[in-house]
This record gives structure tokens, C-alpha cells and sequence, in this order.
């Protein structure tokens, strides 16, 4: 096998792939066929199964973020290795790897070499991330360096883990970029303490993910602030937190906010984890929190603009604020491995809905709706 890729070439992966290719800002994407290169040097070419539709993307589609054009979007996936270079014969965890077996990766490859990565020790701020689906247009080789596509060419130094055994694909997709976002929030920045009171801001997935791996930390009771009415009734359907409060269509957010109060006893909560992406809600966290407590803001993830705080509620209450940017292979391959725990007390392939390649302004539109909680292109 070649160390390079062979655009439209017949050896290795050979063929073509469709793959669904952001052309321009706003407008439709493209249904594009782009050539299968082969497995490059230390990578490989992975089939594609899964490709998951995160809030992240829309805001790509629509260009709030500046990312190169063309592009093969999809930054969170788990296929099947169809070709693989001998320079990648096991996963990260030193696990074999075989044509067929199940996997999923890091979206993004840390330099190594800036500032965060090398001095901070904070590789998930690093200045230069590499990042599938982002920032890897199709006129760099390979072009298929997205997860919404047949196949994907992953390139040496991609953190790659198998899936484990047993663990159906679907139910991995739930969480598939919410997960690893939450393990490093929880593990690197605020962990959840066994015992305590959590209330997390936000039904979508970042906020269900934290609302179950609060649970599975050992919360004594987790409170889920969010809507509309039908995500949490899908969190409630599965077990996902203790108590599921409607505040997006309250006539009276305030009597919602006083109820969750209640909820903790009228101190607040030891815990509070924004996962909304909604600037205004930053302001209720504060006051959702007990004195002495913690608020961890996950969920504004891009810039939705500035909003008003009262900073007394900050000291008055002595607050902890920690804020939490993206994640690393670390924390995927934390995800992956909390996999057969999580499948074990969560029904999570009930969050999914699959839409084939074809139908991805269908399931682009659900997600802008928020009519479904997880969207999931089948390659
Ligand atoms: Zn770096
Ligand atoms: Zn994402």
C-alpha cells in the first residue's frame, strides 16, 4: 500500500464515494462523488456507517464559522475499517485492528507544537487543530475527510478506537460528539461529586449526556431544565435524570426557576452544568446554584452574542465559574470505554433518528426544528 492517496485511482480503496459537500454558505449542499484513495501511510480508509448531525454543523452550513469551502462536513462518525496501512494495525488502546472491525475517532489531531499544546498542557485550545468534517476541504487530498460519506480517509495521528463488542452502533451515535464534550467537562474540569444535587440547562444532547453521566458519577438527584416538552419527555422515556422541568415553553420561566429551587431543598443545586448555547441562560444558572457550589458552562459553543449578569450572585454565593471547550481523543476513547455502561442503564439508540446520505437537508431541517434528538446520516 502507497503512502499517498490516489485521487480517482483503482488500487487501494479505488472507486468513488458519495460524500455530502458544503459548497457554499447558506445554500443546499451537494451531493458529491469524490474519489476512494488508498489507506495513506500510519492511516486508513474507514466505511463510513455513521455520520452524526450536531448544532455545530448547522452553524458551519450557514458560515458563522469560518471554515475552507468545498467541504465533506460530518465531524463526528463510526464506521468499519475497509483498508487499513500497516503503519495502523491496532487502535489507540494497542487493540488489533482488522478489515471489518468497528470504530470510531477523534474528530480533531492536536499540533503538538503551539503554545496551549506545549506549555498550557491543553491540547483541546490548541491553535492549530486539524478537525474532520471542518477544516479539511475536498481540494487538499484526500477529499473525503468527512464523516458524511460512503468512506473517510483518516490520516496518520487520528486517535482511532474500536468499538466495544456488543455495543449496538446507533446507541454509540447518540453521543457521539455530546459524549466526549461532557467527559472532558466532567473529568478535566468540574467532576460530579457522589451525593450531590446537579441541575443541567439544556434537553438536546450536550445536556443529556451530562445529565447521564451525572448519574452514572454517583449524583444523588439530577434536575434537567429544558425543552421542548418532547425532548424531555424522551430523557424521562430513558431513565436520563431524576426530575424534568419545561422552562422553553413556560408562560412563567420564573415560577419554573422558583420550582427547581424547591427541588434542591430552596439552597440550590451543589452543581449546575449549562448546556443550553443560550446566553440568557447563564444568568439563571447563577442563581440555580447553592452558595459554595459550582457552575460549569459547556454549552456556548459558538457566540450567540453578550448577555446580563448580576456578578453579586457570583460572590454572594461564592461561586466556582469553569468554563469547558470541546474535548481530545482522550476523551473519546473515555466515552468509548463508558460505552457498555451507559447502553447497560440507557436505552440510547431511542435518541437516534438515521436519515440516508440523500436526505440531508431533511434531516438538516429537523435538527434546526428541533423536532429530533439526534440526527444521524447512514453512509
Ligand atoms: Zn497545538
Ligand atoms: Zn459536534
Amino acid at each position: 500500500m502507497s503512502g499517498e492517496a490516489r485521487p480517482g485511482g483503482e488500487a487501494g480503496g479505488g472507486g468513488e464515494a458519495r460524500a455530502v459537500v458544503l459548497t457554499e454558505f447558506g445554500r443546499p449542499l451537494e451531493l458529491w462523488k469524490l474519489p476512494v484513495p488508498a489507506a495513506p501511510e500510519g492511516g486508513m480508509i474507514v466505511a463510513g456507517r455513521y455520520g452524526g448531525i450536531c448544532g455545530t454543523d448547522l452553524h458551519l452550513a450557514q458560515g458563522h464559522l469560518e471554515v475552507p469551502t468545498p467541504l465533506v462536513l460530518g465531524h463526528e462518525g463510526l464506521g468499519t475499517v475497509h483498508e487499513l496501512d500497516p503503519g495502523a494495525a491496532t487502535d489507540v488502546n494497542g487493540t488489533p485492528l482488522r478489515v471489518g472491525d468497528q470504530v470510531m475517532w477523534a474528530s480533531s489531531i492536536a499540533c503538538g507544537a503551539c503554545v496551549p499544546c506545549r506549555i498550557h498542557r491543553e491540547p483541546t485550545l490548541c491553535e492549530n487543530r486539524r478537525t474532520y468534517g471542518v477544516n479539511r476541504p475536498t481540494d487538499q487530498e484526500p477529499g473525503l475527510s468527512g464523516s458524511w460519506a460512503e468512506y473517510i480517509c483518516l490520516r496518520a495521528g487520528t486517535t482511532v478506537v474500536k468499538v466495544p463488542d456488543g455495543v449496538d452502533p446507533v446507541a454509540a451515535m447518540a453521543f457521539a460528539c455530546a459524549g466526549p464534550t461532557m467527559v472532558h467537562a466532567l473529568h478535566e474540569r468540574r467532576p460530579v461529586r457522589v451525593g450531590e444535587t446537579v441541575v443541567v440547562q439544556g434537553s438536546g444532547p450536550v445536556g443529556l449526556a451530562a445529565a447521564a453521566l451525572a448519574q452514572l458519577s454517583g449524583a444523588a438527584r439530577v434536575i434537567l431544565v429544558g425543552g421542548p416538552e418532547q425532548r424531555l419527555r424522551a430523557a424521562a422515556e430513558i431513565g436520563i435524570a431524576d426530575h424534568h422541568l419545561d422552562i422553553a415553553g413556560a408562560d412563567d420561566p420564573g415560577a419554573v426557576l422558583a420550582e427547581v429551587l424547591a427541588l434542591t431543598g430552596g439552597r440550590g443545586a451543589d452543581l449546575v452544568i449549562e448546556a443550553t448555547g443560550v446566553p440568557a441562560a447563564i444568568d439563571q444558572g447563577l442563581r440555580l446554584a447553592r452558595r459554595g457550589g459550582s457552575y460549569l458552562v459547556v454549552g456556548q459553543y459558538t457566540d450567540s452574542g453578550d448577555t446580563t449578569i448580576n456578578p453579586h450572585q457570583i460572590v454572594h454565593r461564592q461561586l466556582d465559574v469553569v468554563g469547558s471547550w470541546a474535548f481530545t481523543g482522550a476523551h473519546l476513547v473515555q466515552y468509548v470505554g463508558l460505552l457498555p455502561a451507559l447502553v447497560a442503564r440507557f436505552d440510547l439508540a431511542r435518541l437516534v433518528t438515521t436519515y440516508p446520505l440523500e436526505e440531508n437537508a431533511r434531516a438538516l431541517a429537523d435538527v434546526a426544528a428541533g423536532s429530533v434528538m439526534k440526527a444521524v446520516l447512514a453512509g
